[in-house]
């Protein structure tokens, strides 16, 4: 069976003195470890904080993306080493902002998830097409190819350990979510295409997220999917309530 979990994506906002107040109130109520898997995905400013803040209890800490190389002259980049450093455990992957916003590309998101194994972190890949891409009946297609892309090199095992989001960019900060039906199909199909490139050991393994719009209102729908293992929330992680509501319907 795959353990749920739930990564609030945080994006550019809180303040440190917001964050702080935000895991004081999340952290004593969250899930045991047994039924639900927590991260918190911030800024890299607040991260240090927040890893010795949530030490004893169920809450991982997330960066929202890193640097693929261990040091160098990367102006305003931050590394993986730097992240494993300070105790950090996830790093998203491939966000469709910072896909679109900063050009990333599937050949640095491959470099990146590579990357994160050497380091002992675990990437969050993000994959999901437009909205172009939706109506015109290539949802499929797209997110195979950037799922083979970003997971190209990788052993099995790591595989089996990594996440996977399924986005679609039309969905997210939208209020327009995928239906659950709709992201079931894209999820399974994400998993088939784990299976023919690696394993079915890989493809049952492996945990995948569903995220765009997702909140407590909406969040069992999706998790009553046999092929969705959790969401990757984010406005609706800000607010300390929401946030443990979509945790509790997910445990
Ligand atoms: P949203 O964002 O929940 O605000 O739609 C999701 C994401 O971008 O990860």
């Amino acid at each position: 069976m795959r353990k749920p979990i739930i990564a609030g994506n945080w994006k550019m906002h809180k303040t440190m003195e917001e964050a702080v107040d935000f895991t004081e109130k999340v952290k004593g109520m969250v899930p045991s470890s047994a039924q639900v898997e927590t991260v918190i995905c911030a800024p890299f400013l607040f991260l240090d904080r927040l890893v010795n803040d949530v030490k004893r209890y169920n809450v991982k800490v997330g960066a929202q993306t890193m640097h693929y190389e261990e040091q160098g002259a990367y102006t305003g980049e931050v590394s993986p080493a730097a992240l494993k450093g300070i105790g950090v455990s996830h790093v998203i992957l491939g966000h469709s902002e910072r896909r679109e916003l900063y050009n990333e590309t599937d050949e640095a998101v491959n470099k990146k998830v590579l990357s994160a194994f050497q380091y002992g972190l675990t990437p969050i890949v993000c994959v999901g097409e437009t909205l172009e891409q939706w109506e015109n009946g290539e949802t499929n297609e797209h997110v195979k190819s950037q799922v083979t892309k970003a997971l190209q090199g990788l052993s099995e095992d790591q595989v089996k350990s990594l996440v996977i989001a399924y986005e679609p960019i039309w969905a997210i900060g939208t209020g327009k979510s995928s239906t659950a039906d709709g992201a079931e199909e894209v999820c399974g199909h994400i998993r088939q295409v784990i299976e023919s490139n690696f394993s079915k050991g890989a493809a049952d393994a492996v945990r995948i997220q569903y995220g765009g719009s997702v909140k407590p209102e909406n969040i069992r729908e999706f998790m009553n999917c046999p092929n969705i293992d959790g969401a990757l929330v984010g406005g609706a992680s800000l607010d300390p309530d929401s946030f443990l509501k979509l945790l509790e319907a997910s445990a």
